[in-house]
């Protein structure tokens, strides 16, 4: 067996201590003339409220016998009295306790006084149970309400919280929702303005357009035309000066309206047949004179791959290439420049190609990449000074091969060279589609010249120079300077074409071809006009404008016109147009059998 440890004892004693004064009193209530001494298992006195005196070899005894038989053991107190023991066996005590007023059977075990001390015994355990419940009750029930509170008080905040942020949202949401409206009230106002802004910029535009275009028109005309005349050396070298530079006018001219044109969107690209090849060809050609005099080599090739007919907009796509091109000779001294269309792949019935122009010249610096591209804007600034130019031609390139569907790139190496590549896909032309080419070479092939044009022109000079050209041709010209002037012409006189001016005084050119188609078909007018009443179809009428745009080429065929020619008048435009539209004179060899 163990020894208990001190503290085990001494706290156990505490506890019991406790018990028995409460026991004691509780005793001391219920029998109130006894007298008592609680001893502890050695005998030793504990406590007593009305102490019994008894000697402690006696003390001892009843110990030993209350321990033994767990009953009422009775003994003497040193006064004589009866007096009996009973163990307290949970206390590791005895109380010995002596009631001279009870009688003596109270004290048999079983009895009343037996069963009451006992009852009052369990009961004072019991109570101190309960207390120690009650305690711990007390103290879950104040931990459970400090929870609560705690509880209810997160709650509460995050409630508090939450109604904050669902007024903060509201208001919020209510703040974007008029802050959006009040912005989209103002971008639409900015738009109508930016609409009007732009309209007026369009109309300015197509304007100059017309302003500039006109007299272009008469300086490369008759310039052009002195060249030809006798000159001295020195004569022709100015006369040829003043070609060459209004054409670098001219072409300034259009990049700055065609850049115009694509920012206002009113761009349309053409969707018409046309030979890649030629196309080609056409930009290898230009460039063959100056590279052969920098001893530079032009070369292209085109993968088999790549149909020779295709849809597209072949002048627009000439324009792109001519610009890279010019560009690669110009930066080019010594090596070569080459064209590309590569295969990549066919897709969606398109064939997607790669166009390369590659050269060996004097590259782009890195850091100057991407610049290049942006209007006005040159590799560094000693690039006007050394090669000229006018950073427009790449910005436009861009933006044309976008609108074909493609982006156009550059990989260079400063000192070795540059490629600018495009990938775009084509489409193949249909095979029952003759390209104009085919019907301008079918008419230039068969036409022979002769014929009258009536000329209806405005501008003396334009009138001068028009008249010199079409009399080259070897047709015969009459001058009416406006719509009205051209319709008495034709009331007298017969004419195979009407090469009719648009923007004129009293009656514009749109005007009198209205008048023209309404006097056709109206067969009692048409008997007053020599010129329309002996014709089977309706009369050629060629519209002639400074105004290059899609718009205006539609107004005119709008209008009753069924040709369109830009000023200023190109030699060979106009060649082709009075080929393909002048009556053609059989040649002997169309009548020979075949
Ligand atoms: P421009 O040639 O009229 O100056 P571009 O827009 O066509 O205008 O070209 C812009 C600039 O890009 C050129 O001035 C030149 O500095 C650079 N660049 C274009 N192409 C080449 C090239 N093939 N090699 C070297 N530099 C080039």
């Amino acid at each position: 067996m163990t020894e208990p440890t001190f503290d085990a004892i001494f706290d156990d004693l505490i506890d019991a201590n406790a018990e028995l004064q409460s026991f004691l009193a509780i005793l001391d209530a219920l029998l109130p003339e006894a007298s008592m001494l609680l001893v502890s298992e050695s005998g030793a006195v504990l406590d007593g409220a009305r102490p019994l005196v008894v000697a402690l070899p006696v003390r001892e005894k009843l110990v030993r016998e209350a321990k033994a038989t767990d009953g009422f053991i009775t003994g003497k107190a040193d006064s004589g009295t009866r007096c009996h023991a009973i163990s307290l066996a949970k206390f590791s005590a005895v109380l010995i306790i002596s009631c001279t007023a009870s009688p003596e059977d109270d004290w048999e075990p079983g009895s009343a006084i037996a069963s009451l001390l006992r009852n009052t015994l369990e009961l004072a355990l019991y109570r101190q149970e309960r207390e120690m419940l009650v305690a711990d009750h007390e103290q879950s029930v104040r931990q459970i309400s400090i929870l609560q509170q705690q509880h209810g008080k997160l709650i509460e905040d995050n409630y508090r919280q939450y109604r904050l942020n669902q007024d903060r949202e509201k208001e919020y949401a209510r703040k974007l929702e008029s802050e959006i409206a009040k912005q989209t009230a103002e971008l639409r106002e900015a738009n109508v303005r930016l609409e009007e802004i732009s309209r007026l910029k369009s109309d300015f535009l197509a304007n100059m357009s017309h302003e500039l275009r006109t007299p272009m028109n008469a300086i490369i005309g008759f310039s052009e035309l002195l060249s030809e005349t006798p000159l001295a050396g020195e004569q022709l070298e100015y006369a040829r000066t003043i070609t060459q530079s209004a054409k670098s006018l001219l072409t300034l001219i259009n990049d700055i309206l065609d850049l115009a044109k694509i920012e206002a969107g009113k761009l349309e690209l053409e969707h018409l047949p046309f030979d890649l090849a030629e196309v080609i060809d056409n930009v290898v050609a230009m460039f063959k004179i100056p590279a052969r005099e920098k001893g530079v080599v032009v070369a292209s090739t085109i993968d088999n791959r790549i149909p020779k007919r295709i849809m597209g907009d072949c002048n627009r796509l000439r324009q792109i290439l001519i610009n890279l091109a010019g560009n690669a000779m110009k930066f080019t001294e010594q090596g070569g420049v080459d064209l590309e269309v590569a295969y990549e792949r066919s897709a969606a019935g398109r064939i997607v190609s790669r166009f390369s122009v590659r050269d060996s010249g004097i590259g782009i610096p890195a850091d100057r990449v991407e610049a290049i591209f942006e209007k006005f804007t040159q590799a560094d600034g000693s690039t006007t000074r050394k090669y000229g130019g006018t950073g427009l031609g790449l910005a436009i390139c861009l933006q044309l091969v976008e609108l074909m569907g493609g982006h156009l790139v550059v990989a260079s190496e400063e000192g070795k060279g540059s490629t600018f590549s495009f990938v775009i896909p084509l489409e193949e032309a249909p095979a029952e589609i003759i390209s104009l080419q085919e019907r301008k070479d079918a008419c230039r092939e068969k036409t022979v010249g002769g014929g009258k044009i009536l000329l209806v022109e405005d501008n003396a000079v334009n009138q001068r120079l028009a008249s010199i050209l079409i009399s080259r041709e070897g047709y015969e010209v009459e001058v009416a300077s406006d719509g009205t002037e051209a319709l008495e012409h034709l009331r007298h006189q017969a004419f195979d074409l009407v090469l009719m001016d648009v923007q004129m005084p009293n009656m514009d050119g749109m005007e009198a071809t209205r008048r023209i188609r309404a006097i056709e078909a109206d067969p009692a007018l048409r008997q007053d006009y020599v010129g329309l009443r002996a014709l089977k179809q309706p009369l050629e009428i060629v519209g002639l404008t400074a105004h290059a745009r899609k718009e205006d080429e539609t107004a005119c065929y709008a209008a009753g016109m069924n040709g369109f020619l830009t000023k200023p008048i190109i030699k060979a435009k106009l060649t082709m147009i009075l080929g393909e539209k002048m009556p053609r004179i059989p040649s002997p060899k169309d009548n020979e059998p075949s």
